[in-house]
């Protein structure tokens, strides 16, 4: 079979790939589609901090959807054709920190194999609590998203909105669209920041009710404030681009008393200077998230049988394995959402 191989930065190569065997109690997914993500984008061009622990040269990607190509005879739940759904990863629902309801967290989680290539082995773990049949009413080629849409629930329920805070989200790349779409949908008057206007554009249509246009220029703390009364500061300011500087920038946009959340991971070794006297005199909570829980997962999955991810938003660009760096390169570049990789026809 034909895989995308990530060889280092900047460096992916198609190859051919053994078949996978089938795991005991889990499945052969055959892949129709798989989806560009941020994290794909950093784990390409620049260092990246997880190990998904696949070796020296893993197949590339994390996001996919397709058809049940062969179960194992232990496995009941599903049938051959089934149209699925798999997220990249499971908590192991056992230890200290997944009983504390905190399986985001979990130091034990299984992982799904890389994804952009053919056929992908579901391990009996992530089959049993993170794998979906996907209804006919969602389009298969939107349901990798659950993967990025169950983090941005993540941040969403963080978020504790009650009706009518004000919202901010720096940043409307995918996983900020899912956030304002879902902190939204809660009752928060959103204020998006970004430097595309195809992205603001996106964000609006996604149930932000302003939008800030990021140039150089720009005091963006300022602008920010000045869409809330008296300038107060948002109850809610939310980072979703990933950099330091924008860690730091964020912080000042919540109002005294409010929530600062740190959502999009940064280069490890990086670090942010916070003003003392801010944090003291103004009590802000800053909080760091990681990944998803498995009830969030559940969560976000419903959203899409819901209807509330709308596919012409969130799927963008059409692609193929041979041409998946070019994928990555428009990621990027912004170019498109989430840039979609046609993988196999909807067939067996
Ligand atoms: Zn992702
Ligand atoms: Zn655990």
């Amino acid at each position: 079979m034909k895989a995308a191989i990530f060889y280092g930065l900047n460096d992916i190569r198609i190859e051919e790939r053994e078949m996978p065997k089938c795991p005991k109690g889990g499945l052969i997914m055959k892949v129709c589609y798989v989806t560009t993500c941020g994290t794909d984008v950093k784990r390409y061009k620049r260092p990246y901090a997880i190990d998904r622990g696949q070796g020296e040269y893993p197949i590339f990607g994390h996001e996919a959807s397709g058809l049940v190509y062969k179960v194992d005879e232990e496995c009941k739940d599903f049938k051959v054709g089934d149209r699925i759904v798999t997220h990249d990863a499971t908590a192991c629902g056992n230890c200290y920190w997944c009983k504390k309801g905190l399986s985001n967290i979990c130091p034990n989680m299984t992982r799904l194999g890389g994804t952009w290539t053919e056929y992908i082995a579901v391990d009996k773990k992530i089959l049993e609590k993170n794998t979906f049949k996907v209804p006919n009413n969602v389009p298969l080629e939107l349901a990798p998203a659950v993967e990025p849409m169950a983090c941005a629930m993540h941040c969403a329920e963080a978020a504790n909105v009650r009706l009518g805070d004000y919202v901010v989200v720096n940043g409307a790349g995918p996983l900020g669209l899912g956030i304002i779409k879902y902190v939204s949908a809660m009752g928060a008057q959103v204020i998006a920041c970004d430097m595309s206007e195809f992205r603001l554009e996106m964000a609006k249509k996604m149930g932000a009710k302003w939008t800030i246009h990021v140039t150089e220029e720009l005091d963006q703390i300022k602008a920010v404030r000045a869409l809330t009364p008296n300038e107060r500061g948002c109850d809610v300011a939310i980072e979703a681009v990933g950099l330091p500087k924008t860690w730091e920038l964020t912080i000042p946009m919540a109002r005294k008393g409010g929530l600062v959340l740190e959502f999009a991971g940064c280069a490890p070794g990086t670090s942010i200077t916070v003003d003392t006297a801010l944090l003291h005199y103004s009590e802000l909570t800053i909080k760091g998230l990681f990944h998803t829980t498995l009830q969030q997962i559940q969560m976000a999955f419903d959203s899409m049988v819901n209807l509330l991810i709308p596919r012409d938003i969130m799927i963008t660009g059409n692609y193929t394995l041979d041409n998946c760096v070019q994928a990555l390169e428009d990621h990027s570049n912004q170019i498109g959402i989430k840039n979609l990789i046609k993988i196999s026809k909807e067939t067996l």
